[in-house]
């Protein structure tokens, strides 16, 4: 891939140095339902997490909590070393520049055509000129295999197409660390296979850290540098893809293997 196209993080020194993201004894409450409980985990840069367990075990939450749309009840989150909760407004929008999210539903602009879906942000939250975000959005359309689609509308697109805009669109803010939440969950199951290709892809040639909530064990297994197994808002079990997909410690995760795969 051109380094046009490789999303380039622009990392400090302390991200290249180690780690980039950290969470210490988060605890997430709705109502009377804890949802993470005292929870540790920290991702250093350039590396690929996965987090897969039961439905209602807290992974999305986590998710959440690091795009600040949720805040903990208890425990400290860490960015790029900038902690969030308590941050200042312009603290937090710095941290939320630093990352990409991509959703179950990919919440493109309908009335955009797929070029301005990427372009927009880059321009109006960066203040890219408009000239390089097209020849950047240009670039990451090649990357997710859509470079003949700038000028569609996202409701001319297949939802599996819909996603990889989707995807352009997150990396275009050149963000230090991708997070993905069952982006092919929407999906119907013949259009799963090219997004997932898109992402191993991305996985493979760029330096982006990537935190992935996913049912796709295969595509788990590919990407992944560190597996955690969640259960009821805790992490039980955690390691290496080889290790926890071949020969998980515990049989709850074994359990849930069996069920998923
Ligand atoms: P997972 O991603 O592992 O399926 P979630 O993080 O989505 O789990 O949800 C964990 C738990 O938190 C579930 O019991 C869910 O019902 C609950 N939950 C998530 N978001 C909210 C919310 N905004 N209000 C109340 N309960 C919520």
């Amino acid at each position: 891939m051109s380094t046009d196209t490789i999303p380039n993080p622009e990392k400090d020194a302390s991200a290249s140095a180690g780690e980039l993201i950290r969470l210490d004894q988060v605890t997430k409450r709705f109502g009377s339902n804890t949802v993470l409980d005292h929870l540790d985990f920290s991702v250093d840069a350039g590396k690929h997490v996965t987090l897969i367990g039961p439905s209602g075990s807290g992974k999305t939450t986590i998710l959440r909590l690091l795009m600040t749309l949720l805040k903990p009840d208890e425990g400290t989150i860490t960015v790029d070393g900038q902690q969030l909760f308590p941050a200042s407004d312009k603290q937090v929008r710095e941290v939320r520049k630093k990352i990409g999210m991509v959703f179950q539903q990919f919440n493109l602009f309908p009335n955009m055509t797929v070029l301005r879906n990427i372009t927009e942000a880059p321009v109006t939250v960066l203040g890219m000129s408009k000239d390089e975000a097209v020849e950047r959005a240009k670039g990451l359309l090649d990357l997710v295999g859509l470079a003949d689609k700038c000028d569609a509308h996202p409701a001319q697109l297949s939802g599996g197409q819909q996603q990889r805009v989707a995807i352009a669109r997150a990396l275009a803010m050149r963000p230090q660390v991708l997070l993905l939440d069952e982006v092919t969950s929407a999906l119907d199951p013949e259009l799963v296979a090219g997004v997932l290709d898109v992402l191993r892809d991305i996985a493979r040639s760029t330096d982006i850290t990537m935190l992935c909530v996913t049912h796709e064990m295969n595509f788990a297994r590919d990407i992944s540098d560190q597996v955690l197994m969640f259960d009821l808002g805790r992490i039980i079990e955690s390691g290496p893809p080889e290790k926890i997909f071949s020969d998980p410690e515990l049989d709850r995760t074994r359990e849930f293997l069996s069920a998923v795969l």
